[in-house]
């Protein structure tokens, strides 16, 4: 399973259709400060279900639309779509490619779809969950949370440690024991 696409139209600095190509292994996206980067990745999290809009660096749900530059009006609709190549099926759905849609209109309405089919925010989040890919999977690390990581306290980077790599089910399980 990996990213092979990811299309961006209207979401923040991205008002003209957008399309990146990835390919397994390892991406790199550069450019000057402010140029889009970081809205790249918002865009990802957006699509895979991330309904914190502060996750995203704003602070209403209709930030993620392009608000207009001196030179462009703002535009009332961002869309993302992502496309996953699934040829190993780690994803729970039987198509070689799948994708996943996510619209927001400034008036608020908000639309899913799994490859093209109308689906729910809850579907998007199952689809992923325990996959890595989910909210919970730290496949994403924003800007600065890198340096977080590494200044926790030992016993706190221990413990995210175990997190990320499902361990910590058997932390919870041994404490509760103990307190038997
Ligand atoms: P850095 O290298 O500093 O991390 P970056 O390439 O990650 O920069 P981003 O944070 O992705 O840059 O992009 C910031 C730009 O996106 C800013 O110019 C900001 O005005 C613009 N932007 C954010 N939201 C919107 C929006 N809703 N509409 C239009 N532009 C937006
Ligand atoms: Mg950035």
């Amino acid at each position: 399973m990996y990213l092979k696409r990811l299309e961006l139209k209207g979401f923040k600095s991205f008002a003209e259709r957008t399309e990146i190509e990835f390919m397994p292994g390892v991406n790199v996206i550069v450019g000057p400060n402010g140029c889009g980067k970081s809205n790249i990745v918002d865009a990802i999290r957006w699509a895979l279900g991330e309904s914190n809009v502060r996750h995203l660096r704003g602070q209403r749900n209709d930030d993620v639309i392009f608000s207009g530059t001196d030179k462009r009006r703002p535009l009332g609709l961002a869309q993302v779509d992502v496309a996953i190549d699934n040829c190993d099926r780690v994803l729970p759905l039987d198509f070689a490619e799948v994708s996943v849609t996510r619209k927001v209109h400034r008036s608020g309405e908000s639309e899913f779809y799994i490859n093209r089919v109308p689906a729910r925010l809850k579907d998007v989040q199952d689809l992923f969950a325990g996959t890595g890919l989910g909210k919970k999977g730290y496949s994403i690390i924003g800007q600065g949370e890198l340096e977080q990581i590494l200044n926790l306290k030992p016993f706190d980077r221990r413990l995210l440690l175990e997190e990320a790599s499902g361990l910590i089910k058997y932390r919870h399980r041994m404490e509760e024991a103990e307190t038997k």
